[in-house]
């Protein structure tokens, strides 16, 4: 943290008051300012980013508004249990019915295609035909996709069979984000870094360049990032990088839906305009893909390129024409997290979506407005409060 002057000191903007105030302009502070206004209109609620709406990787991402945690079901189940894996695929699939009840679906660029995971290898084809049945029993439409269709419906070689997930859907992540703000009614500050989080008279402060925020209650709301003051180990959420492209318009549009395959590796899907747009790989490179830094790296971009190549020869023509990369929140358990800040009670940080967040936090953000307005114990909470990484040996099953 930088020293201030006394000039500087006296050049600050006026404090702004407000019930809560939420750090992070992504897709999780913005859903639970819009959760926030929706369940208690009067409350004053301010959004302050450091950057922009959406600069994170609410911004940077493909879209997909995916169901369920890992690519299969079983997988699921063998990591959480078959009554929590029921629930997280609940859960997302609440996320994605309350995008559409709560939002006006054609300002977000809403394609409702369903999404098709396909399998890299026999083993993984093995899991998506066995997930069927479970996620049927489950309540969960799903249907195996034999594959002779996925190279039908995709034009593509070299895969596998798929699972189709027909509630499964793809939007622009950045006007989602943009218009859930918008609809929320919450002000917002942009370009304000917080620097500090402080407790003073039972408010917390939070301590800006040019001016403080004081708030009765703070959602800290910033993915990976932590804040000086706000007792968060380093490790709970770990900064993992992701890199795209996008190419040109290449040509009609031959892939109707978000199309996920190699375990949820690799990502592709094909605008309307023609552009297709690629991510994933960095498991190949996954000590390489860590941290904040910003940046495309050749071995990541050529791999993905090669799969543009191998898997859709109708596409190995088309030009890249734009590369990018974001940071992605992880966690130990591949789950998010919500936690109350010591030194503040009434006050959460929340993040952590491992690489998912389209397809979980606008649903999460509901979870987090009722904790932030001490409503009895949300639903779902048990499956999300940070307390759960500190007791492994409690199983989500249980
Ligand atoms: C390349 C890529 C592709 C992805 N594809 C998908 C996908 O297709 N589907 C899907 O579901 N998920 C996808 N994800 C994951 C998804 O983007 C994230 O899970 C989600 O955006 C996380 O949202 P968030 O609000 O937690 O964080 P962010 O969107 O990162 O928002 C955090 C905000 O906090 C602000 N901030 C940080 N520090 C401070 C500070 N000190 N003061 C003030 N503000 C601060 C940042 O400026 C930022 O705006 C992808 C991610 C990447 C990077």
């Amino acid at each position: 943290m930088m020293t201030r002057s006394y000039w500087h000191q006296q050049d600050r903007a006026p404090a702004i008051s407000c019930d809560v105030a939420i750090v992070g302009a992504g897709i999780a502070g913005a859903s639970t300012a819009f959760w926030l206004k929706k369940i208690e209109p009067a409350l004053d609620v301010a959004v302050i980013d450091a950057a922009e709406v959406g600069t994170g990787a609410s911004g940077r991402n493909a879209g997909f508004l995916l169901q369920g945690i890992a690519t299969d079901y079983l997988t699921d189940i063998d990591r959480y249990g078959r009554k929590a894996a029921q629930r997280l695929w609940q859960f997302t699939m609440e996320n994605r019915q309350l995008l559409e009840s709560e939002l006006d679906p054609s300002a977000i660029d809403l394609e409702r295609t369903g999404s098709l995971i396909v399998a890299g290898s026999d083993e993984e084809d093995e899991r998506l035909r066995a997930s069927v049945a479970p996620l049927r029993a489950d309540g969960i439409p799903a249907a195996y996709v034999p594959p002779e269709k996925v190279r039908e419906r995709t034009l593509s070689r070299g895969f596998f069979g798929g699972l189709n997930v027909p509630s499964g859907a793809m939007c622009n992540p950045l006007r989602l984000v943009q218009h859930i703000l918008q609809m929320s009614r919450a002000q917002l500050f942009e370009r304000h870094p917080v620097e500090e989080f402080k407790t003073a008279a039972g408010d917390v402060h939070l301590l800006t360049r040019s001016r403080t925020f004081r708030a009765a209650q703070v959602l800290i709301a910033t993915n990976a990032a932590t804040i000086s003051g706000v007792e968060r180990p380093d490790t709970l959420i770990r900064p993992v990088r992701a890199q795209m492209f996008s190419t040109r318009p290449h040509s009609p549009r031959r892939l109707p839906m978000p199309l996920y395959s190699h375990e949820g590796n690799y990502y592709v899907r094909q605008l309307d305009s023609g552009e297709l747009l690629l991510g994933g790989a960095r498991h190949q490179h996954a000590d390489d893909e860590v941290g904040f830094e910003d940046r495309v790296t050749e071995p990541v971009q050529d791999a993905l390129r090669d799969y543009l190549q191998r898997h859709f020869p109708w596409a190995s023509g088309a030009k890249v024409q734009r590369r990018w990369s974001g940071t992605m929140g992880f966690t130990d358990d591949g789950l998010p997290l919500f936690g109350e800040v010591s030194s503040a009670p009434g006050s959460f940080y929340a993040g952590g979506f491992n690489g998912h967040g389209m397809g979980m936090a606008f649903r999460f953000g509901k979870l987090l407005a009722e904790l932030l307005l001490n409503r009895a114990r949300p639903a779902f909470a048990d499956l999300f409060a940070q307390d759960r990484l500190n007791e492994q040996a409690v199983s989500l099953a249980e």
